[in-house]
């Protein structure tokens, strides 16, 4: 377990395979994903090491159903029925009523679907779903917190989105590379959903971006020129993920997928 503060209130927590977010509004805790299953307990070291006990969970919010993001639910909601929200369109795969749904595995995913496959990682146990989400629900934390539904990753992907921080919880709709270049997510559903709920979380004014996999993506004046790439190598290289834009295009693109520069 690695717990990084990424900003007051907000902090990522690393556990066995993928990561989660933890938003803290005083003593009342939200839980943005938990991780593969058998995460609960570095979900607990990290509350304790916060000075919080399991009991300040006041919800767990799933970004969507895939078990490195719904794996650890279950059990993290066991401690005291803190509600489990999940999107109605991936809540049959958190309950287990359907199994999930393969990825359309592209030419550009083949390669990290070996490797991630060959790690064998467990299914979500049959998980409680208490909530279901739906575009512009509002959860009451972070100063009010709204749900965007960003189908494509899987048909109930969300965004959660706080205005007033300027905090987004992307999910696996965006990716980064290892040196921390912006791309469209790898292992989807639908990439063309995909890229208009990517360009859709591009329009919002956000600072933070909290992503599925990999450290957090800072744009506006808190831009780390060595951690950001410029708009157009992020465009170039979402380019050449889904094969949409042609090289013209690309060097006449300058919006940044992450909102104003
Ligand atoms: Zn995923
Ligand atoms: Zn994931």
């Amino acid at each position: 377990m690695e717990i990084t503060e990424l900003r007051p209130s907000l902090y990522m927590v690393r556990v066995e395979f993928g990561q989660l977010y933890l938003w803290r509004d005083g003593d009342a805790v939200t839980l943005v994903d938990t991780g593969v299953p058998g995460s609960a307990a570095a979900i607990a070291e990290a509350l304790a090491s916060l000075g919080l006990a399991p009991s300040a969970v006041e919800r767990i919010v799933i970004t969507h159903g895939h078990e490195d993001h719904a794996g650890a639910a279950e059990e993290v909601r066991s401690w005291h029925g803190a509600p489990v929200h999940v999107h109605e369109a991936d809540a049959p795969f958190v309950t287990g009523e359907t199994p999930r749904p393969e990825p359309v595995v592209t030419e550009f995913d083949a390669h990290l679907w070996e490797q991630i496959s060959s790690l064998g990682l467990a299914s979500t146990p049959p998980t409680t779903v208490d909530v279901l989400l739906h575009e512009g629900d509002e959860l009451d934390f972070g100063g009010g917190a709204r749900v965007l539904s960003i189908p494509g990753h899987t048909p109930g992907s969300v965004a959660v989105y706080l205005p007033e921080p300027r905090v987004l919880f992307t999910g696996d709709t965006i990716g980064t590379t290892p040196d921390g270049v912006v791309i469209l997510g790898v292992f989807n559903q639908d990439e063309d959903q995909q890229l208009e709920s990517f360009h859709r979380m591009a329009a919002l004014d956000v600072e933070t971006a909290c992503i599925g996999h990999g450290g957090p993506v800072v744009t506006g004046a808190a831009v780390d020129p060595g951690n950001i790439s410029t708009a157009d190598r992020v465009v170039a290289i979402l380019g050449v993920a889904v094969g949409v834009f042609s090289a013209d295009q690309v060097v006449d693109e300058t919006t940044n997928p992450l909102g104003p520069a």
